[in-house]
């Protein structure tokens, strides 16, 4: 038999679970089963999985230890699968991915799009989707933070302005969800780029109110990373002269810009 009333889509619920000192573990809730991004560690997610809650995946972005250390304690526990970068070396995996790889949750009624985004290393990844009807979001490991970017540990800063660039093109009102709480510092720096960035100026407003209350400054929007970022604003003519000028020579190209904007912040105290 037919039945012609669609069911109303559950509503997800998504949390930033503080671990280590400045990590974040996303965690999905829906329909009573849940994932995890990036754990760390096992024991902030392990306080969380009571009343009847199943973990039913944890999915990773790279082979760092603050983003992997509590895969297998968390595997053992739970049975959950474990999803993570295709060419990277992890202490457990069940299913490994890349680009164009789909990762279907039925449990959870999630799907999410695998995104290669190299840089911070060799071969991390992304995992795009719509977590219900009105909430997108990217879980971009160590690549995007809310006012900056991942170092490049193990790319080139080509490769990272073509990452930046993937996830620059997603819908605009996509949560940016990074894995660590650098916001209040990026937001320093930034605003000796551009001092003049009215957007950047209200998202420090917010920043310091929020950390004063000790919540978290993230997921932000897409469109507020596009307006504040520096790392997603090589176009911009003040972010381009602000760079050159730091570094004291010309920068012709995205990526030349961006290595000079890299520089500056790995020097930035
Ligand atoms: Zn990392
Ligand atoms: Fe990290």
């Amino acid at each position: 038999m037919k039945n012609d009333t669609a069911q109303p889509q559950a509503v997800a619920a998504l949390t930033p679970v503080p671990a280590l000192s400045d990590n974040y573990i996303w965690m999905v809730r829906k329909n009573g089963h849940a994932l995890v991004v990036d754990p760390g560690e096992a024991a902030p997610i392990q306080a969380l999985l009571r009343d009847g809650l199943v973990l039913d995946a944890i999915l990773l972005t790279h082979h760092h230890g603050d983003h992997v250390g509590g895969v297998q304690a968390l595997q053992q526990l739970t049975g959950a699968r474990v999803y993570g970068p295709a060419t990277e070396r992890l202490p457990y995996c069940d299913v490994r991915l890349r680009e164009g790889d789909m990762v279907e949750l039925p449990g959870l009624d999630l799907q999410f799009q695998v995104l290669d985004i190299p840089g911070h290393t060799a071969g991390h990844i992304a995992y795009y989707g719509m977590l219900d009807a009105d909430t997108r979001a990217v879980f971009c490991g160590d690549t995007l933070f809310s006012v900056g970017c991942g170092r490049i540990f193990e790319g080139t800063p080509a490769q990272m302005v073509e990452s930046l660039g993937k996830l620059k093109a997603l819908p605009q009102d996509t949560l940016v969800c990074c894995a660590h709480e650098y916001t209040a510092g990026n937001i320093g720096w930034a605003l000796h780029v551009e001092p003049d960035n009215a957007a950047l100026q209200q998202r420090a407003q917010d920043v310091t109110r929020l950390r004063s209350l000790g919540r978290p400054t993230v997921p932000p929007s897409l469109a507020s990373e596009l307006q504040t970022n520096p790392f997603l604003r090589l176009d911009h003519a003040q972010v381009g002269a602000a760079a050159a000028a730091h570094v004291g020579t010309r920068l012709d190209s995205p990526q030349a810009i961006f290595a000079g904007l890299r520089q500056w912040k790995n020097d930035f105290k």
